[in-house]
């Protein structure tokens, strides 16, 4: 990119709260159902209805507040957004414009290497809109509503950021935590995480921010990294050509990879925010936060910093386990269960488990191997019972059966041979029908010392102590 100019960015992410029921209804919120049978007369805005605000949508914006460190106000109202839209049938939508619930916050990024920490402006809590269905409807926009009155938490940055990597990291960190906190599934190819990325460039050394677009709804950490490289070089452009930014709302087109205009600010809505009058302002008393405080999960930063603490892992690991909640919790089982060095069970983890679950598109939580199968291959490969070979192939036992790891070394016969006797046996018989490479090897061949212990594991299955082997290889051959 031109090293003139400089990048800022803001982002605005939407995330669902993982509510049963929706914002202002007792309609459900569950993803996939038949189009327009989670929408109830609140949802859709009947005439003398009322809505009644869900208390754990409320709860659930406090305990991301917390997470951030961010004033959570002991005042706070709803405002009706007015506009209009076939998803949006009440004409105008429940947010809140003045006083949010969440205040100032903020968290640390990390991009290549160095923390970044980004302000949050404020986090409110809104209602989402139904959705336009365009696909089996020739030429006409199907509308379903069940997605009318899900509870979003709508989480405003400061424009912090310089690059689309830095934007990512926040995205990411934003995901990650919500996740951490059980407030939101985070599922982006359902919709339940999403934002708008507020971009503008400015000359290098000016002091003002250029005039930013606003490009709407992406939903997925790729696309945004995209979409933001794309403006910025879009917006060069135009100034570079003698031309000015306006401020717009600007569409990415993830299968061109463009971003193109929806509208500018001369035709920007103005929604006449207004306090809901059907709606009572929301208390957050101190006693709800302090019981709030006192329920909080550790957090991604402090497990991370205390995996390399307390099981001595580098960071790359410790970032690896500490991604999700549920992979630092089975991680934490297998040593507990197995007793085993962390090192060993962090690399079996990050290794062959998460490279088999990537295979077969499954998450931790649906591991075929439980903590406690893992940690029984590890105790087996720590106590020297098996080699670290044999242990790939009971993995691949492990994760087509429901057995144990020793019943596994036990019905297979994978058990590791360290009796000498019996090495000594099949080495002297390999020596004896290789007396053409015995020679060599004799004759300074050093080369010829791989070749034995190669026959010599084959006649043993794998199964023979490599360490017993080499030893008494070098001691026939000496
Ligand atoms: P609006 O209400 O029009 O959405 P806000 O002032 O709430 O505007 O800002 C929305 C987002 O845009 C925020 O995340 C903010 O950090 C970001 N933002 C504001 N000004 C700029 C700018 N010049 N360049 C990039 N991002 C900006
Ligand atoms: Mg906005």
């Amino acid at each position: 990119m031109n090293t003139q100019w400089e990048v800022v960015i803001g982002l605005e992410i939407h995330a669902q709260l993982a509510t049963k029921s929706k914002i202002f209804s007792g309609a459900a919120t569950a993803y996939g159902a038949e189009p327009n049978t989670q929408a109830c007369a609140v949802d859709l805005g009947f005439p003398g209805v009322l809505p009644v605000l869900n208390e754990d949508a409320v709860r659930k914006a406090v305990i991301f507040g917390m997470a951030i460190e961010a004033d959570i106000a002991p005042y706070s109202i709803f405002a009706r957004k007015n506009y209009f839209y076939p998803d949006l049938p009440k004409g105008y939508q429940i947010s809140q414009f003045e006083l949010p619930i969440v205040g100032n916050g903020h968290l640390n990024i990390e991009v290549e290497g160095e923390t970044k920490r980004i302000g949050v402006t404020r986090a409110h809590l809104e209602e989402d809109a139904g959705k336009s269905l365009h696909e089996n409807f020739h030429g006409s926009t199907g509308i379903d509503l069940n997605r009318a009155g899900t509870p979003l938490l709508e989480i405003v940055s400061e424009p912090d950021m310089r690059s689309a990597k830095e934007a990512v990291a926040y995205m990411r960190k934003i995901h990650d935590l919500v996740r951490y906190l059980k407030i939101c599934d985070g599922n982006m190819q359902e919709g339940s995480f999403r934002c708008d990325a507020n971009v503008s460039v400015r000359r290098k050394g000016q002091i003002e921010f250029g005039t930013r677009a606003e490009i709407k709804n992406i939903n997925s950490f790729k696309f945004v990294e995209k979409a933001i490289n794309h403006e910025v070089e879009r917006q060069i452009e135009v100034i570079e050509s003698g031309g000015k930014v306006v401020q717009e709302t600007r569409l990415y087109d993830s299968d061109k990879d463009e971003t193109r205009s929806m509208r500018s600010k001369e035709e920007a809505n103005d929604y006449r925010y207004f306090p809901d009058p059907d709606l009572l302002p929301v208390f957050v008393s101190d006693e709800l936060k302090a019981e709030i405080k006192a329920s909080l999960p550790e957090l991604p930063e402090a497990k991370k910093a205390r995996f390399k603490t307390d099981y001595n892992l580098n960071d790359e690991s410790a970032t690896i386990l500490t991604a999700s909640r549920e992979l630092a919790d089975y991680f934490e089982n297998v040593v507990k269960i197995s007793g085993c060095e962390s090192a060993i069970c962090a690399n079996w983890i990050t290794g062959e488990l998460s490279a088999a679950l990537n295979r077969a598109d499954l998450t931790i939580t649906a591991s075929p191997i439980e903590p406690t199968r893992l940690a029984g291959l590890v105790a087996r490969i720590a106590d020297d019972t098996i080699s670290g070979k044999i242990a790939k192939q009971v993995f691949e036992f492990l994760w087509n059966s429901s057995e144990s790891a020793d019943e596994i070394i036990e019905t297979q016969g994978l058990k590791q041979i360290t009796d000498t006797g019996a090495i000594e046996a099949i080495i002297e018989t390999i020596l004896a029908a290789n007396e053409k490479q015995v020679e060599q090897y004799r004759g300074g061949n050093e080369k010829m010392f791989g070749f034995f212990v190669g026959q010599v594991m084959k006649a043993m299955q794998g199964k023979g102590n490599p360490a017993e082997v080499n030893k008494i290889l070098k001691e026939k051959l000496a």
